[in-house]
Order: C-alpha cells, then sequence, then structure tokens
C-alpha cells in the first residue's frame, strides 16, 4: 500500500512525546511522505525541525493561515516571505480564508491569501488552500489571481456538491480528503460520487478530524489507512488502487 499524508501538523505539541513512534507507525502503514503546512510565525521552528528530523520523509510548506491573520498581519507575511527566500519549500500552505471563526479581518484575510496565491506563481509552487465557511471567497481570489498559472488543493473538504463542482472547475485543483469521510453523520461520500478519484489526495490534518474508529482522538498519519479504505469502499476498488491512484495525484501536484 502507497499513501502520501498531504497535510499534517505532526511538528505540533502533541507530538512531543512519541514523534519517532509516529513515524515509524506511519512508514509501517505504507505513508511515503508527510507533508507539513505551515501555520504563522510561531510555527516556524517546530516546523523545520521535524522536517530536519525527518528529512526527505516529512516536507514543508511555507504559508500564512487565515486565522493567524490579524493586526500584525503585514509583519507575519514579511517573516514568511523571508523564509521562502531562504530554503526550499515543497507549497505554499497553508493559506485562505476562514470565515467560521472570526470575520474581524476578512478583508485582511483575502489580500494576505491574493499575496500568497501570487507568491506560488513567483515560486512555481502549488498551493495548499484552507477554507472554512469561505469557498466561494476562496474561488473568487483564485480567479481573480489567474486559475491557468495556479495549482493545488482545497484541503479538508468536507462541501456540498455545488461547492465541489465549483471546485473541480478550476481545473488544477484537487480535493484533500481526511477522516471527515468517515464520520457517521457526513455527507461526503455522497457528494464525492460526483467525482473520481482522479481529482482526490488523501490527508490526516493531524492532530485534528481523526477518522473512525480514532474519531476524538489524535490524528496520525498512520490513520490514513481508513480515509483510503472509505475511499475503497465508496469507488467499488480495493484499498491499492486507491492508494495508487491518489499517491500518484500527489507525487503530480507536488512534484515529488
Ligand atoms: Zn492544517
Amino acid at each position: 500500500m502507497k499513501i502520501i499524508d498531504t497535510h499534517s501538523h505532526i511538528y505540533s505539541e502533541e507530538f512531543d512525546n512519541d514523534i519517532d513512534d509516529v513515524i515509524a507507525r506511519a512508514r509501517a502503514a505504507g505513508v511515503e511522505k508527510i507533508l507539513l503546512p505551515n501555520v504563522d510565525v510561531s510555527s516556524l521552528s517546530r516546523l523545520h525541525d521535524t522536517a530536519g528530523r525527518y528529512k526527505d520523509y516529512c516536507i514543508p510548506m511555507m504559508g500564512l493561515h487565515p486565522t493567524s491573520v490579524g493586526e500584525d498581519w503585514q509583519s507575519e507575511l514579511d517573516t514568511i516571505k523571508q523564509q521562502l527566500k531562504t530554503r526550499s519549500y515543497i507549497a505554499i500552505g497553508e493559506i485562505g480564508i476562514d470565515l467560521y471563526w472570526d470575520k474581524t479581518f476578512e478583508q485582511e484575510q483575502k489580500y494576505v491569501f491574493e499575496e500568497q496565491l501570487r507568491w506560488s506563481i513567483e515560486y512555481g509552487l502549488p498551493v495548499a488552500i484552507h477554507s472554512r465557511d469561505a469557498i466561494a471567497e476562496c474561488i473568487e481570489c483564485v480567479r481573480n489571481v489567474g486559475p491557468e498559472k495556479l495549482r493545488g488543493v482545497f484541503h479538508s473538504f468536507g462541501g456540498s456538491i455545488e461547492e465541489l463542482q465549483s471546485i473541480l472547475s478550476l481545473e488544477n485543483f484537487l480535493l484533500g480528503i481526511n477522516g471527515v469521510v468517515t464520520f457517521k453523520n457526513s455527507t461526503l461520500s455522497t457528494v464525492l460520487k460526483q467525482t473520481d478519484l482522479s481529482r482526490i489526495v488523501v490527508e490526516t490534518d493531524a492532530p485534528y478530524l481523526s477518522p473512525v474508529p480514532y474519531r476524538g482522538k489524535r490524528n496520525e498519519s498512520s490513520y490514513t489507512l481508513f480515509v483510503v479504505q472509505k475511499l475503497s469502499e465508496i469507488y467499488g476498488i480495493t484499498d491499492e488502487e486507491v492508494g495508487e491512484i491518489t499517491t500518484n495525484n500527489a507525487r503530480k501536484l507536488f512534484n515529488l
């Protein structure tokens, strides 16, 4: 079985006590790579430490998360840009718009998102998009900057059929599917029938969103297995085929 965990915060303090075991379990489960999205300036040293410790296995992205866009957004953004100038990254992420938690900085979130979309073109990198209650707004920003020059993933997709179709209308964009697909109250398995695996990559969003049977517990990359199993049930193919197709999608998108 091959899997790439395309979105995981395993550099966070939840993993301080057993990160080596977490990585060993991921390798044993067939996880080939773990991609690490940044959050903001405060997460930089943890992100780089983990990426350095598991070089070529845990691969960092760089970006400013929308929930970290506040009064000091300009200096946050400047520091994040500085990182891009000095190191190499697999993607710009995670970036986007989040109107679920707080709408105070909605305009700033949009500006910061579009600015980072422009960076992705400048550096030739894909983007990992965080969108919460803001799919239409995110798509508008992508269209403002230039959808034909951008490529990326809408991570942690859990939306409606209409939202799915609006994302898929952007040719170079995929859906990141995680443990939410295994939740009993999720309509995602029905929604996903409107597309096929060619537009899907697998992720955890660890430490959040653990799949059933670990729902509510800390998530980790080896649990991508449960996401793969659910996808194989939805599309009526084997786990191995799901692993093969989604891994190839991830390799292509992230130039792995
Ligand atoms: Zn994330």
